[in-house]
Formats: C-alpha cells, structure tokens, sequence
C-alpha cells in the first residue's frame, strides 16, 4: 500500500501481520502436498492444518473438532444456516429468527429459505443497534429452528448481548447462530461458556489472509454439507484445504489471544479521533452504542455533508460510507435504517475503523483532513 495513505477501513479488511505472511509463504513453499496425502510431505501439511485447527479452537475456547474451515465468513454463514435447515427439514421447526442489521450473508441465506418453506422473522434494534431483547422473546417459540444475532455490527462495531440472546433461544429449544466475523480476534469470546451452537468468522478482518474463515459447529448440531466431493472437514465442507490460508489463520488467531491488552490503546485513538472530529466541526452524532462497541469502530454523521461527496474530497484518509461489502449498491445502509435513522441521515455518515498499528500521528493527520473535507461539502452543499 502507498505509504502516505492512512488506512481507516480495517472492518472491510485488515492488514495481514507480518507473522502471518512468513508463515504462508514458508507454508507455500515447503508444506505444498495435499494434507490428506499418506505420504510423508503430506502428513506434514497434515500436521500444520491440525495445529492451526487447534489455535483456533483455543482463540474460541471450543473443541478442535468443531472448527470446519470455509473460504470466509459468507460460506460459513450460509453452512450454517442453510446446512442446518436441510438437516431438520421433518422438525416441525420453521422459522429462522436474524438480527435487523445482519450481513447480507445471514440475511440473504435466511430469505433464500422463504421458497422452501421457511418463515424468517427479525428481530428489531434499538437506536444505538442493540437487539431489543423483549421484542426478541416474543418472536421465539416452539417453532423457531434458529436464532442468528450477529456478535458484532460491522458498520457501527455496536457488540450484542449474546448471553441473553442465549437465553432466549435455549429455552425455546432453538439453535444459535452468530456471525461474530468482526468481534473474533477484536474481543475474546468463549463459546463453551456462552453455549453457542454455530460461529462464524473469517480470516481477513483479524490480521489473517482472505479466502479462509470457520464455521466452528459443536458436535450436536445436524448440519449437511452444501459442497459435495471428497468428504473434508468431517464431510462438511469437501475440497482439498487451502493449506496456507488455515496455516495464516491459526498464526492470526495465536496473535489475537496474545493482544487484547492492545484494545485500550486503540480504544483511546478512536476516541482521540471521535473527540478531534466533534472539536472541529459542528453537527457530528455517533452511530452505535457509546460503550459496549468494538474498541477500533467509529461510525460517524456529520449533518448535512452527503458521504460519498466527503470520501471523494477526502485526499489520504481511506475509509467507508458503510459496509464496503456493499458500498457497490447504492442503496442506504439497512444497519442505519434499522437503528432509525432516515434515508438521508443515513446517506451522512462515514464508518471509520481502527487497526493495532494506527499511529496518533495519522489519527491527527485525518482529523484535520476529515474536518476539511467536511467543511468543504458543507461549504459546497449550503
Ligand atoms: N459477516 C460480517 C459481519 C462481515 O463484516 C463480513 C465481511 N464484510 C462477512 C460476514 C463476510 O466475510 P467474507 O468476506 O470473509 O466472506
């Protein structure tokens, strides 16, 4: 990447550590033959999946065995949820309960159910992004198969209560899904303590490679693979494992237990930049909750400056309108609309996202320079 950019966009993709880059590339040229081989390169390539395997477990408190490597978080979401609904087809159990502001991934899998069937039913949020908890026990019943809430919102980092959340699906006898892609590695979470049934993540939001991610699935769960073939990952997911990736990914997650500490420096930059913004220029509102939020999201309103005419004003500050994902569509954000805010509120924010190596230099560089080009549009604009 260009040096002089400054690189606000860590929730669309981190940054791979370097110790994960020297992993792959030894990993790429000495561990090359296929981990299911006999013979001994291959047992070898075997035995660095299995260790990666095993990190992971560890960064989720679960059993190695629940860890189904996937090619990201949107395949392991849609295993997840579409793999269960296959396998309890005769359950009686029909409806499919996601958060308002889940990723398209969670969304559009849950909807593509409807044809077969399926009832999906969401659950609102509140103004700062949280699930209403009451609304939410209403929706679940006896005929809920799955509750999806994600761990942590993308576009705002606003973190969910998932151990009511918990609660509420247990009781009711349903399975719990959460897509935790951008708390994973961010902020510890035990998946044995917290008796979630199905997690997803994926590696290039937590300073690993892209094109790896987990479905981590406890035993219990009745899922059917949705890609056929030579029967991996215990017949969940076929296809010869992308060594280097599990390899980077089991590096990244080693790292990020290691790191939480980390979290009250990024903490107080995003802050630094929050209070440098508001300082600058009239008219900013946060977006998300104040305090139970991701330690490196920020996701700002600045009234009356349309966002995409602010990025293009914007000379090094390399950051989003929403959720990259989907900034291709130019629809407003359904996570915003969900939280309240109107069509053109929402058409006024900026997501800005923190990484470990964020420097209060460049924090001090982009607030001058966000202030700027805020004024500008406003200038333009009024
Ligand atoms: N879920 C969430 C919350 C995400 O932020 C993303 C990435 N934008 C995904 C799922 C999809 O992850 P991937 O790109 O690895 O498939």
């Amino acid at each position: 990447m260009a040096t002089d950019v400054i690189y606000l966009d860590n929730n669309a993709s981190t940054a791979p550590d370097p110790l994960v880059v020297d992993a792959m590339v030894d990993c790429l040229l000495r561990l090359y033959a296929n981990p299911a081989s006999v013979h001994q390169v291959g047992i070898q390539a075997g035995k660095a999946v299995e260790g990666a395997r095993e990190k992971i477990a560890s960064l989720l408190s679960c059993p190695p065995r629940a860890i189904v490597f996937t090619s990201g978080a949107t395949e392991a979401n849609g295993l997840a949820i579409r793999g269960l609904w296959t396998r309890t087809r005769e359950s009686g159990r029909d409806a499919i309960v996601v958060g308002a502001t889940e990723h398209p991934a969670v969304i559009e899998t849950a909807t593509s159910l409807i044809p077969f069937g399926a009832r999906v039913l969401f659950a609102p949020v509140d103004t700062d992004g949280v699930v209403e908890i009451d609304a939410l026990r209403h929706l679940v019943d006896n005929r809920t198969l799955l509750v999806s809430v994600m761990a942590a919102n993308n576009e705002t980092g606003t973190v969910a209560p998932l151990r009511s959340v918990i609660n509420i699906a247990k009781a009711a006898g349903a399975y719990v899904h959460t897509d935790a892609t951008q708390l994973i590695g961010r902020l510890p979470l035990d998946m044995t303590d917290l008796d979630v049934d199905l997690l997803s993540l994926s590696g290039h939001k937590m300073y690993g490679p892209k094109g790896i991610g987990v479905l981590a699935a406890r035993r219990h769960v009745p899922l059917a693979p949705e890609i056929y073939g030579g029967g991996h990952e215990r017949g969940l997911r076929s296809g010869t494992p992308n060594t280097p990736g599990i390899v980077g990914l089991g590096v990244a997650a080693e790292l990020a237990v290691g790191r939480f500490h980390e979290n009250s420096r990024i903490e107080q930059l995003r802050d630094h930049l929050h209070e440098g913004l508001a300082r600058g220029l009239g008219g900013v509102s946060l977006n998300g909750h104040k305090t139970n939020r991701l330690p490196n999201t920020l996701n700002l309103r600045f009234s009356g400056a349309d966002s995409d005419a602010v990025m293009t004003s914007l000379g090094r500050v390399a950051c989003s309108t929403g959720s990259a994902c989907s900034s291709a569509v130019p629809a407003p954000s359904h996570v915003l609309l969900a939280m309240g805010l109107d069509p053109e509120a929402a058409g006024e924010c900026i997501r800005l996202s923190l990484s470990r190596t964020t420097t209060v230099e460049e924090i001090d560089s982009a607030i001058d320079e966000i202030v700027a080009a805020v004024a500008f549009v406003r200038g333009a604009l009024g």
